[in-house]
């Protein structure tokens, strides 16, 4: 016998007899706690997160043979990865950054009468593509094409996935094999890897670059034509501003220009804002009717931005080329789902009513300096409480985000909040990790809460996430 396995054998039995003080999983899985976690998680997963929290507790014992294991500190264990493991990984956030279409926290929040709506609708059967009148097969984008041609006096509309699907078919129906013009200025990237040469090229149709990228003229969109061109893309330049010595054409003339070469004129808006924002100081922010009435053949834009609506692309325009996009096979692969449609459908009653209000992307925008002033001023005084945190109110922004009305913003008024010997990055990473998240802004060294973007709802709870920052 090897000399060295009497020592091993002894040390074995030592760790078998510290790890005689660890509960038995039955004895845990009988704990009245963990058999309510039990009802929610199932019994597998409860019984692996047993096994994982008893694993830990060996390796510890191995370490430190007089490490606490006992069954309640055990159990407390199990159920802070109970509740972890339960918690879904997309959840509710707080948004006190001030952009109101932050892309990266979903966009536009839904209206209530939106989110009934969608729950009527996914919880029984419907006449989503059902023409009750006649009693046989409808469109599913029926539910809303009498609204769009209520609000803005479309004679035509499609509804697809997002926005990029949108100018993606306009494209692919109306473009592919030939050339479709754009303006230097307008061959622009909208982010989240969007950018309009790549959507061309895949769409079939080459791109002919017009104009410089600052100035394009009407004369170079009628010196590019050749017997390839199919159509003209016209892009608002969602995401930046294009400043000093620039020039386009009105819209106007390229409606004259198409029609007079028998072009599409395709118009990418973006935001598809429905009301005039002007008098927010919004000037660049075009109305989709003002482009409906100059005439522009295809307009797409998105659902979820400006108009404050589900994830959706728009497609509103002429009746003849909305047909030719219809009987795209791709237009098949690239429509909405009854949820959306519902959601949609909801949010456009309430433009119909004037309810602007009850259209949270909208009363956000429209919330003014005012009013945000007074919510942080109270918000402020009740912070004040909360010894050792200092708060003060600053003069800032909000955006409207999402790639729309770009370079401009809404006066607003901030919390800049600090802890001694804490900084700002610390603690909006704090923030982050309280239940519910709170997304914060960081700034020159200070931590930013914008209220413009956090919900009356959700104040209470915003407080104590501050609360337990101290
Ligand atoms: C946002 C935007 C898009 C992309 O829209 P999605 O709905 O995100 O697909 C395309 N074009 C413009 C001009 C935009 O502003």
């Amino acid at each position: 016998m090897p000399a060295t396995a009497e020592p091993l054998k002894t040390d074995a039995h030592a760790a078998e007899s510290v790890f005689s003080r660890l509960p038995a999983v039955d004895a845990l899985l009988s704990r009245a706690l963990l058999r309510e976690a039990e009802s929610t998680l199932g019994h597998k997963r409860l019984l692996h997160l047993i096994r994982m929290v008893l694993e830990d507790a060996r390796q510890q014992l191995r370490a430190n043979p007089a490490a606490e294991v006992s069954i309640e500190t055990l159990e407390r264990q199990i159920l802070t990865r109970a509740e972890a493991e339960a918690r879904p990984s997309l959840l509710p956030v707080i948004n006190a950054t001030g952009v109101i279409l932050h892309t990266n926290l979903g966009r536009a929040p839904l209206a209530p009468a939106a989110i009934q709506r969608m729950v009527e609708v996914a919880s029984q059967y419907s006449n989503l593509e059902y023409d009750l009148e006649r009693g046989e097969r409808g469109k599913r984008d029926a539910h809303t094409a009498g609204l769009f041609a209520e609000l803005l006096g479309a004679p035509a509309t499609l509804v697809v996935n997002n926005n990029a699907a949108a100018v993606f078919l306009a494209l692919n129906t109306l473009a592919e094999g030939g050339e479709v013009l754009v303006s230097r200025g307008e061959a622009v990237e909208i982010g989240g890897s969007f950018r309009i040469p790549e959507i061309c090229a895949r769409s079939g149709a080459t791109l002919r670059d017009v104009g410089s990228t600052n100035r394009t003229r009407l004369a170079d969109y009628s010196a590019a034509v050749n017997e390839r061109t199919r159509a003209i893309l016209r892009v608002h330049p969602s995401n930046f501003r294009l400043e000093g010595f620039t020039e386009k054409p009105a819209l106007a003339e390229l409606v004259e220009l198409a029609s007079r070469y028998k072009l599409a004129l395709i118009e990418d808006l973006g935001s598809g804002c429905l009301v005039d924002l002007g008098p927010l100081g919004f000037q660049d922010e075009p109305p989709v009717a003002a482009s409906l009435t100059a005439g522009v053949d295809v307009i797409t834009f998105s659902a979820d931005k400006l108009l404050g609506g589900p994830q959706a692309g728009i497609l509103i325009g002429k009746p003849e080329p909305l047909a030719r996009i219809r009987k795209n096979p791709l237009f098949r692969a690239l429509r909405v789902d009854k949820l959306t449609i519902s959601a949609l459908q909801a949010t456009l009653e309430l433009y119909l009513r004037g309810d602007l209000d009850a259209i949270p992307a909208q009363r956000m925008i429209h919330t003014s300096l005012q009013q945000i002033t007074a919510r942080a001023e109270q918000f402020a005084m009740r912070l004040g409480a909360i010894s050792s945190l200092t708060v003060t109110l600053v003069d800032g922004e909000s955006v409207a985000g999402g790639g729309s009305t770009p370079g401009r913003s809404l006066p607003t008024k901030l919390l800049a909040l600090s802890l001694p010997q804490t900084n700002a990055t610390l603690l909006a990473n704090r923030l982050r990790q309280n239940q519910p998240p709170v997304i914060a802004r960081v700034e020159r060294g200070l931590l930013l809460l914008d209220l413009r973007t956090v919900f009356e709802d959700q104040t209470e709870a915003l407080l104590q996430a501050l609360q337990r920052l101290v």
